[in-house]
C-alpha cells in the first residue's frame, strides 16, 4: 500500500517538474526578448537592470526548483505550488513590463500565458484572485508611471490595454474554471465507472466460486473436478499416471438418523477439513455428490495412492466430532483406480466405483484398488 502510495507520488513528482521545466521555457523566451530589447536599444533601462530582471527570474525559480527536487513541496497542501508560481510570475513580468518601453503593448499578454499554467488546477475563485493581481500590478504600473511622467495620450492608451487584458483575463477565469470542472466530473465519472469495475469483478469472482465450489464443505464440486481432471490429463506425460480415488462415508444415513442431518453436516466439513490438511497442493478433493467424495492425485502409483487414501482413512476414523457421541466415530470406504494418458476418464472412474463397490462389500473402512481382473 505504501508502495503503490510512493511510485504515486513519484509520477506526480515528475508530472510537476515537467510543467516546472515548460514555465522556463517561458521565462527563457522573455529573458531572450529583454536581451533583444536591450541591444536594440528599446528596454528603458540601465544594463543592470536589465540583467536583475533575469538574476530574480532565475533566483525565484531555482528556489521552486529545489523545493520540487527535495521534495519539499509534498508537504503543502497543493504540491504543485501553481498559485505561488503563477503570483511570482506576474509580479516578474510586470517588472519586466515597467521598462519595456514600445514593447509592453505586445508583452502584456504574457500576464494570459502565465494563467494558462493554472489551467487544469486552479478554481474560479484562484483565477480571479490571480488576474486581480496581474490588473492590480498593470494599474499600478501604469499610475506611478502617469504619476512620475505625465503624458496623457500615453496613459489613455494604458488604460485601453487595461481594460482589454481585463476582459481577456475575466474571459480566461470562466473557460478555466470551466475547463477545470469538465475535468473534474470526468474523474468523477471514471472513479464511479472503475468502482462498478470493482464490484463486477468481485461479483464474477463469487459468481466463478459458485459455480466450482460446493457451498457446505467448500470443496470443489463435481463438474469442477471434472472439467480440472480432464485438464491435467491433457498435460500428462506418456509414462504418467494418475490416481483417482473415490471415497464414501460408511453408514452415513445413520449418522443423519440417529444424530441429526446439523451432525451429518459437520462429519462432511470436518471430512474436508481433514482432506485439505491431509493431502499436498498439486492434489484435488472434490465433493462429488451426498457423502461421496472424489480424490485426484497427479503422478501417482498403486503405492502412492494407496498410502495417500489410507493416511486420510486412518485419520478420519479417529477424528472426534462435536455433534457426535463420545467414541462414536465415521469411516469411509474408498475405491482406487490409476489413470493412463490414454485412458477413458469416465472408464476410469468407473473402474474406481467398482473397487469402492467391493471395498463396500468387504466390509468398509478400507481401501480397495481396481484390478482388471474385476472386468
Ligand atoms: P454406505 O456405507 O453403503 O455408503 O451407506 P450410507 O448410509 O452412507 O449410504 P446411503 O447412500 O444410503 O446414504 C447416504 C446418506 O447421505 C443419505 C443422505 O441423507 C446423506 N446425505 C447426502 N448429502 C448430505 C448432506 O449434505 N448433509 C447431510 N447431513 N447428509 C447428507
Ligand atoms: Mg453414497
Ligand atoms: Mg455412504
Amino acid at each position: 500500500m505504501a508502495e503503490m502510495q510512493d511510485a504515486q507520488n513519484a509520477k506526480f513528482q515528475k508530472l510537476r517538474l515537467q510543467r516546472f521545466y515548460l514555465a522556463q521555457l517561458n521565462y527563457l523566451i522573455t529573458y531572450i526578448v529583454i536581451s533583444v530589447a536591450w541591444f536594440a536599444g528599446q528596454y528603458q533601462g540601465s544594463i543592470w537592470l536589465m540583467l536583475s530582471h533575469i538574476g530574480l527570474g532565475l533566483g525565484t525559480q531555482s528556489v521552486f526548483f529545489a523545493l520540487m527536487r527535495s521534495n519539499w513541496n509534498l508537504r503543502l497542501n497543493d504540491p504543485s505550488m501553481t498559485n505561488a508560481q503563477i503570483a511570482v510570475a506576474i509580479l516578474l513580468i510586470t517588472y519586466l513590463l515597467a521598462f519595456a518601453g514600445p514593447l509592453r503593448g505586445s508583452l502584456i499578454m504574457i500576464y494570459a500565458n502565465i494563467m494558462v499554467f493554472g489551467i487544469f488546477q486552479l478554481s474560479r475563485r484562484d483565477f480571479l484572485i490571480h488576474s486581480g493581481l496581474a490588473l492590480v500590478c498593470f494599474g499600478a504600473l501604469i499610475t506611478i508611471e502617469q504619476h512620475y511622467q505625465a503624458d496623457t495620450q500615453r496613459f489613455t492608451l494604458n488604460l485601453v490595454e487595461w481594460f482589454i487584458l481585463a476582459c481577456f483575463l475575466a474571459g480566461l477565469s470562466m473557460t478555466g474554471s470551466y475547463i477545470r470542472e469538465l475535468r473534474e466530473r470526468l474523474q468523477q465519472r471514471h472513479n464511479t465507472l472503475q468502482a462498478h469495475q470493482e464490484t463486477l469483478r468481485g461479483m464474477m469472482g463469487q459468481l466463478q466460486n459458485l459455480a466450482t465450489t460446493d457451498p457446505l464443505t467448500g470443496l470443489a464440486n463435481r463438474r469442477h473436478f471434472i472439467q480440472e481432471a480432464q485438464r491435467r490429463m491433457t498435460l500428462m506425460r506418456p509414462t504418467q499416471q494418475i490416481g483417482i480415488a473415490l471415497i464414501d462415508l460408511d453408514h452415513f444415513k445413520r449418522i443423519n438418523d440417529l444424530y441429526g442431518h446439523a451432525a451429518g453436516d459437520q462429519v462432511l466439513q470436518g471430512f474436508a477439513t481433514l482432506a485439505n490438511s491431509t493431502l499436498r497442493d498439486g492434489d484435488l478433493i472434490a465433493r462429488f455428490g451426498g457423502e461421496e467424495f472424489v480424490l485426484l492425485l497427479g503422478n501417482a502409483n498403486e503405492n502412492a495412492l494407496f498410502q495417500c487414501v489410507e493416511r486420510l482413512r486412518l485419520r478420519f476414523a479417529g477424528q472426534v466430532f462435536d455433534a457426535l457421541p463420545e467414541g462414536v466415530h465415521c469411516t469411509f470406504s474408498a475405491g482406487l483406480a490409476l489413470l493412463q494418458p490414454e485412458d477413458d476418464f469416465e472408464a476410469c472412474l468407473n473402474d474406481a466405483d467398482q473397487a469402492l463397490y467391493l471395498a463396500k462389500n468387504s466390509g468398509r473402512n478400507r481401501s480397495e484398488i481396481h484390478q482388471p481382473s474385476y472386468a
